[in-house]
């Protein structure tokens, strides 16, 4: 669109191949140095979490690299939780964790100095139950891959559990890059996948946590069942080529259903997000009609708020700590 628009600005074709090499020139150099994004001034402007919490009804948080990382509380992280307890305010942590019960969940943010009642809690393992309900899948035959809190998340949702995936599968529920061995378990997926869609069966392909990059903690970073997904969806094509029905449907952030169940248990739509992650936090508020506040604390290098012209923080956050 942006070529489009340069190409259409001038007449002639001289002209236009002029401008289709600046063009293809400036986006090369971009690659390379960021020079031009450089030149973009973000709208997005710098706010406390004081002043977050004096504007909005509900603030919701994103868990990993916001509240929590994998081995601890986020810096400031323990005083701010008290200090939401203490005044009432409603908050709800929005995660798209479907490895962990939010029991689980909770007894994890107690153990790193975070007190979180479970119904603060809204993990996107917990949306599988009203999507079965809502698709009339209760019963369904699953095979799931995760650790033991994903196969409860399936079982309160009302799948039935299959053991292997020698057996045929309605639904494929992709809750986890953990809890099996990796590469044989996916292989075995793929296998099962094929030998069902070439008999003319397509199970249900889900994906609760569309995550595709974690912070871990410290420098760390690893892949997320996002990029699993992406992996068996890309196996898929090779054999069948594209088909939508061959896709993951995707239940976290920035997909709106966990941002519907926060309306619906707090009763309000004056509400912020706060998150580290552009793509899902971000794009998920946008997507959902709400604002939100970007805290460049996780996978998401400042620069990436640059490149990505199409999605925008309504705020930065430089930190979650109450000064
Ligand atoms: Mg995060």
């Amino acid at each position: 669109m942006e070529m489009f628009n340069i190409m259409s600005a001038e007449n002639g074709s001289a002209g236009r191949v002029r401008l289709f090499l600046k063009y293809f020139n400036t986006r090369r150099q971009n690659s390379h140095t960021g020079k031009l994004f450089k030149m973009r001034t973000p709208e997005a402007h710098e706010i406390t979490i004081g002043e977050l919490m004096d504007r909005y009804t509900v603030i919701l948080f994103d868990a990993y690299g916001v509240l929590v990382h994998a081995h601890g509380a986020m810096p400031g992280a323990a005083t701010l939780v008290a200090a939401l307890n203490r005044q009432r305010k409603s908050y709800y942590v929005l995660t798209n964790d479907a490895a962990r019960l939010p029991q689980t969940a909770v007894d994890f943010y107690r153990s790193c100095g975070l007190e979180i009642e479970v119904d603060r809690v809204i993990t996107a393992g917990s949306l599988l139950r009203p999507f079965f309900r809502s698709r009339e899948l209760v019963g369904c035959s699953c095979f799931v891959l995760g650790p033991r809190d994903s196969y409860r998340y399936v079982e309160q949702a009302g799948g039935t559990i299959v053991g292997t995936a020698d057996r045929d599968f309605d639904i494929l529920v992709l809750a986890d890059e953990r809890g099996f061995p990796f590469l044989d378990t996916i292989d075995e997926v793929i296998t099962a996948l094929y030998r069902m869609i070439d008999k003319g069966r397509d199970p249900l392909l889900l994906l609760p946590n569309p995550d595709d990059v974690y912070p871990k903690g410290g420098a760390s970073f690893g892949i997320a069942a996002g990029s699993v997904a992406v992996m068996i969806e890309s196996a898929l094509q090779r054999r069948y080529g594209h088909s939508d029905n061959r896709s993951f449907i995707c239940l976290g952030k920035p997909h709106t259903p966990i941002f519907e169940e926060a309306v619906l248990r707090s009763g309000s739509r004056d509400m912020i997000m706060i998150g580290d992650q552009i793509e899902t936090d971000i794009a998920g508020a946008v997507r959902f009609g709400i604002e939100s506040a970007w805290l460049p604390s996780g996978v998401n290098h400042r620069r990436t708020l640059y490149l990505t012209s199409s999605v925008q923080p309504t705020y930065v956050l430089s930190s979650i700590a109450i000064t």
